[in-house]
């Protein structure tokens, strides 16, 4: 399907609209902060009558991608192309990722900017299968983000019989702080 382009300027009606490659300043409201940018090379329709600018559904997405390259976030295609490229739907990279199938969706067709911490999260999951194993695998195991690692001691005691002696862990925790990691030792027994 080939898209009509429309020539009759809506402000002094002539046929004098032409697709026109244009650099402008822009702005964006995001974290609270108002960020400028520049759009360079962006396909409008401009009339060569009076200067009226229109925009289209391209020059839409390329002011979204000088954006998201001015504030560092992965573009609405890239986010898609990945999404596609490991063979998920929209709601199903939702449910990985703990957010709603309406999020991916904005974020794919540029509506919404995610958060710093959804790119960051996005950028993990897309690149590493290490977390989107721990997405599908680890669901409901809440130690994770903790790191904890079993030592399996058995302890003996005053040669008693082995049978009846309980087997003790030993779980070292790392727990992330505002310094790096505190870790101590808990020994606790194992119940069954
Ligand atoms: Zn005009």
């Amino acid at each position: 399907m080939t898209k009509t382009i429309p020539t009759r300027c809506p402000d002094c009606r002539n046929n004098s609209l032409k697709l026109t490659l244009v650099n402008f300043e822009s702005s964006i409201k995001y974290d609270g902060i108002i960020h400028a940018f520049t759009v360079r090379d962006c396909p409008v329709l401009k009339c060569h009558s009076c200067s009226a600018i229109l925009h289209t559904t391209d020059s839409h997405d390329s002011i979204d991608r000088a954006a998201r390259n001015h504030l560092g976030l992965l573009h609405s295609s890239q986010i898609r192309s990945n999404r596609k490229l490991l063979g998920l739907k929209q709601h199903e990279l939702a449910e990985q990722l703990r957010v709603s199938a309406e999020s991916i969706s904005r974020w794919e067709t540029g509506r919404v900017m995610q958060s710093r911490s959804s790119d960051l999260l996005l950028r993990l999951y897309f690149e590493s299968p290490i977390v989107r194993q721990y997405t599908t695998r680890f669901e409901n195991d809440i130690s994770i983000g903790c790191a904890v690692k079993l030592a399996k001691q058995l302890t003996w005691t005053n040669g008693a019989a082995k049978t009846s002696n309980p087997i003790r862990w030993s779980a070292t925790i790392h727990r992330p702080n505002d310094h790096g990691f505190d870790s101590y030792t808990n020994p606790f027994k194992l119940v069954g």
